[in-house]
């Protein structure tokens, strides 16, 4: 397992690589985010030795799950002895949350992607009062305007945009979008280039200053073509996991054995 998923690791870096010098882009600047909710632990575990930092989840009760058992096996790989472990990797939540699940999840999530309503960030800003903490979110935008999709329409963003800026204890730093469900390169393109634009436009409005500096775009189908619309994270699932034996119920199955050992 350890093998393939090396050298799709490699590859799908090399292809961020080249998309971020087709761009004139230093390579640095863009983030991956091994989304990781078709796989078990074990791979999560190479992930991390691998090198990786970011992971994603769409489901909070999974990416509660996988964040404790991963903080638990790397407790347990720390010695005295051994060399300075891995570090504990940042979990990213990029699916719908409900509002009774923030509490919850606010302890392991390093950064939600997917709040699209004002409710919903009211929610987190009261809950992570309640922690003492500041949470980290993405705008989730509705790039496609497709009605069944979720995100904030592109003509309110801005506005949203403000009223999450004055909540305090948000810190709004960017937006998330999902490209069109299609092949066709040209019309994915249209989509991210506009969300980019919406992205610039946003930034450059008093009061919202530097913070707002991540565009979460791009999946396994599609990242190059974010990247070279200006994304600075990119969401990969699948193109990870090629020539992977998965378990058939590859989704959000969790078999609480498999964590165990
Ligand atoms: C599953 C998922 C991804 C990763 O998709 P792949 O096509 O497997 O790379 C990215 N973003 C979101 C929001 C997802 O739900």
């Amino acid at each position: 397992m350890r093998r393939p998923l090396q050298d799709n690791l490699k590859r799908v870096r090399e292809r961020i690589e080249a998309a971020c010098a087709r761009t004139h882009r230093s390579a640095s600047g863009v983030r991956l985010i091994a989304v990781t909710k078709y796989v078990s632990l074990d791979v999560i575990r190479s992930l991390v030795e691998l090198g990786v930092e970011d992971f994603g989840e769409s489901r909070p009760q999974e990416l509660i799950k996988r964040a404790a058992a991963t903080r638990e096996w790397l407790g347990r790989r720390r010695r005295p002895d051994d060399r300075p472990s891995e570090p504990e990797p940042r979990w990213h939540l990029i699916g719908p949350l409900q509002r009774n699940k923030v509490n919850k999840v606010l302890p392991w999530v390093s950064l939600i992607h997917s709040v699209d309503t004002l409710r919903l960030a009211e929610e987190i800003d009261a809950q992570s009062a309640k922690l003492g903490a500041v949470t980290p979110i993405l705008l989730e935008v509705n790039a496609t305007g497709e009605t069944n999709r979720h995100g904030i329409a592109f003509a309110a963003a801005p506005h949203v945009v403000e009223v999450l800026s004055s909540l305090k204890r948000l810190r709004l730093l960017g937006m998330m979008a999902m490209g069109p469900n299609t092949t066709d390169t040209d019309a994915i393109r249209r989509v991210f280039d506009r969300v980019a634009e919406l992205f610039q436009e946003i930034r450059t409005k008093r009061g919202i200053g530097e913070n707002f500096r991540v565009l979460s775009m791009g999946m396994s189908g599609d990242f190059e073509i974010a990247i070279e619309s200006g994304a600075t994270h990119v969401r990969v699932g699948s193109a990870l996991y090629e020539g992977l034996a998965l378990p058939a119920s590859a989704g959000h199955q969790t078999d609480p054995a498999q964590w165990a050992s």
